[in-house]
């Protein structure tokens, strides 16, 4: 075959492979919520996973590079959590994350006390104290991973609307002091209640779910402020 009729052939192909994808019935679109300043705007108890997040987070003072990437990891780390807490009903597609911003969904601080606030179906902040937990234990990565748990715990609150379990013996990270990553019977049995088209392992396939269900990785990306 001459090139020139390779040519021709490969652009009648490119053609036909144009005028096939639009002939494609449109896919069924996997639900996804936009998280940002003012919050979560509908009511998604009644959304079908997984539901994919988009939001933004701010870091209200001009933060230095490392401290950036801190936060970045931490943000990953959270979407692994979610995954995992909630076996997949609901992941952190996207997060645009502004420097010198209040514009967010999440806001990282400097707070003076410990621990960071969020209100139900609001924004929340937590607290950037938490990174230097490094220096403070000696243990390289400790702040991004207790940073993390932080999202993951105002989190709790602010989108599944789950009350603190501070003074319970509950091992959950709706109580920090336990040094739990998961949620407790109670809360899973909450959340349940709450978001009706959720469902959760049972038994021996709990423990099998987080190593068959690969975390989908979220897109994280500096915005504009
Ligand atoms: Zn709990």
């Amino acid at each position: 075959m001459s090139v020139k009729h390779t040519v021709f052939l490969q652009v009648f192909v490119l053609l036909m492979g144009g005028c096939y994808t639009q002939m494609q019935p449109d896919k069924p679109k996997m639900p996804e919520l936009w998280l940002d300043a003012k919050g979560v705007h509908q009511d998604y108890t009644a959304m079908n996973p997984p539901v994919g997040l988009n939001l933004t987070a701010a870091i209200p003072l001009l933060r230095d590079a490392e401290t950036i990437d801190k936060i970045k990891q931490s943000l990953e780390q959270f979407a692994g959590l979610l995954w995992a807490d909630t076996f997949g009903q609901l992941y952190i597609k996207q997060v645009i994350l502004r420097n010198n911003s209040q514009d967010g969904y999440i806001h990282f601080e400097k707070l003076e006390k410990l621990g960071g606030h969020a209100r139900f179906g609001g924004p929340f902040t937590v607290n950037t104290n938490l990174l230097d937990l490094d220096q403070k234990t000696g243990r390289k990565g400790v702040g991004v991973k207790v940073l993390a748990a932080g999202i993951m715990h105002e989190f709790g609150h602010s989108m599944l609307l789950l009350k603190d379990e501070y003074g319970t013996t509950r091992e959950c990270i709706m109580h920090p002091q336990s040094r739990t990553s998961h949620f407790c019977e109670s809360c899973e049995k909450e959340l349940l209640d709450r978001f009706k088209n959720w469902k959760f392992p049972v038994g021996d396939e709990r423990a099998k779910w987080v190593n068959q269900n690969k975390v989908p990785e979220p897109t994280i990306t500096m915005g504009k402020y």
